[in-house]
């Protein structure tokens, strides 16, 4: 009788499983080199942006292992501008262009379906900055507020119905990090939807200079776009938390691979 439900049991799982799969292999090999990203960073940004870049060129060039995809990783932006159609994502790691010519050629990239991964100061703006276009893309209005000194937060997903967070824990402790606040708020956009924002929890947030209060919205993206901003990026100590790791590979993939 044992016998018989184990047999039973077993040819319920093979219907099942066949069902499921409808005979298919489950992995695909043979797509390598998937996509192109171009890198971007500067030297001549603070030690602290610097720090997270060299973290970051290490950590998305070991996801290129085994011709994961190719990456190119530059400090001159301008030397690429007349061929950013040959690339399927930008990953712009504390870095935004100055020069007229530069901010054109990546109007012109977005306009037309490009892709693009920001982090930190890369959409660092004021009122020095003067472009309009790039607040409209970025969804958000000129720094605000930021905490200080550069520390670890409590994350909650604003959502885990989306590619990008589907799965993450709802809440999680991100590496150290110094975190900004905009004006407006991306949140008040109607084609922002806000992925993950920092938890209430932490307030007061800071020792020195410390947010008491507000909404803080940390990752999102502009739906007009295919872009997705993520505001960690300052210090030597990223890249520690398993959770935040899959965050940015997720972010990397869903705008790459979609
Ligand atoms: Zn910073």
């Amino acid at each position: 009788m044992k016998r018989l439900f184990v047999l039973l049991a077993m040819a319920a799982f093979v219907i099942t499983f066949s069902a499921q799969e409808r005979g298919e292999y489950p992995a695909e090999y043979a797509r390598a080199p998937r996509f192109n990203a171009l890198l971007v960073y500067t030297p001549a940004a603070e030690e602290a942006h610097v720090q997270f870049d060299l973290q970051a060129v290490e950590f998305f060039r070991k996801l290129t292992y085994g011709e994961g995809y190719t990456l190119t990783v530059t400090t001159d932006f301008g030397q690429y501008c007349d061929r950013l159609q040959e690339f399927d994502v930008l990953l712009w790691l504390n870095y935004s262009p100055g020069r007229e010519e530069e901010r054109k050629a990546f109007e012109q990239y977005m306009e037309n379906g490009g892709g693009w991964v920001g982090f930190h100061a890369a959409a660092y703006n004021d009122r020095n900055t003067h472009w309009p276009w790039y607040n409209s893309f970025l969804g958000c209005g000129a720094f605000l507020a930021n905490q200080w000194p550069p520390q670890c937060a409590l994350l909650t997903c604003d959502t885990n119905d989306h590619p990008v967070t589907r799965n993450l824990p709802t809440e999680f402790v991100a590496a150290p990090s110094e975190y900004y606040m905009w004006d407006p708020n991306p949140r008040d956009n109607a084609d922002v939807e806000v992925l993950v924002s920092v938890s209430p929890k932490n307030y007061p947030f800071g020792i020195k200079d410390i947010v008491k209060f507000g909404d803080f919205p940390v990752v999102w993206t502009n739906t007009r776009y295919r872009m997705i901003y993520l505001n960690m990026g300052h210090g030597d100590e990223s890249f520690i938390s398993p959770a935040e790791n899959l965050l940015f590979t997720n972010a990397l993939r869903w705008i790459a691979l979609g």
